[in-house]
């Protein structure tokens, strides 16, 4: 077994043109919201934690030194090309995922209406079943930057077992 941690935060702006945030991703689902993340890539900061504790888990280079922000094959990229990525070297270790556990951090919009199809989406992104994937979502009560609305927080578990024969 393999457990690793997965941690991102990104800014939260007025959408472009109003503002330099891109629209609302979370964990690749897009939902409507008056702020969103300034990021090079889609700013998807669920998938980015999500890559990371895959990454973590393995001993592998992070999210960051795989994908540089400063590249610019990866402006305003599908953060799902990154989960992907490595999801493929988890598999090439031998590993797949037993079970991951996600927290997002932001006052707006509510992740409460979206998380089934948020961690729907995910569970088909690292190739497990939707039980294997969970989302919850929390306020940081009014305080800080997160709790202002100005960024949104994530933090990822992930737990990675030697990949069964069969599959
Ligand atoms: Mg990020």
């Amino acid at each position: 077994m393999r457990i690793g941690h997965g941690y991102d935060l990104h800014r939260l702006d007025e959408i472009s043109p109003q503002g330099s945030g891109r629209p609302f991703v979370l964990g690749g689902v897009r939902i409507e919201a008056p702020r969103g993340p300034v990021a090079h890539s889609d700013g998807d900061a669920l998938l980015h934690a999500v890559t990371d504790a895959l990454l973590g888990a393995l001993g592998l280079p992070d999210i960051g030194q795989l994908f540089p922000d400063h590249d610019p094959r990866h402006d305003g990229a599908d953060s799902a090309a990154f989960l992907r990525e490595a999801v493929q070297r988890m598999h090439a270790a031998g590993f797949e995922v037993g079970n991951i556990d996600c927290t997002v951090i932001c006052e707006r919009p509510k992740i409460g209406p979206h998380k089934d199809s948020i961690a729907a989406n995910i569970a088909r992104l690292l190739c497990c079943r939707r039980e294997q994937v969970n989302v919850k979502g929390k306020t940081h009560e009014r305080v800080d930057a997160v709790g202002e609305g100005r960024a949104i927080e994530v933090h990822v578990v992930a737990l990675l077992v030697a990949r069964s024969a069969v599959s």
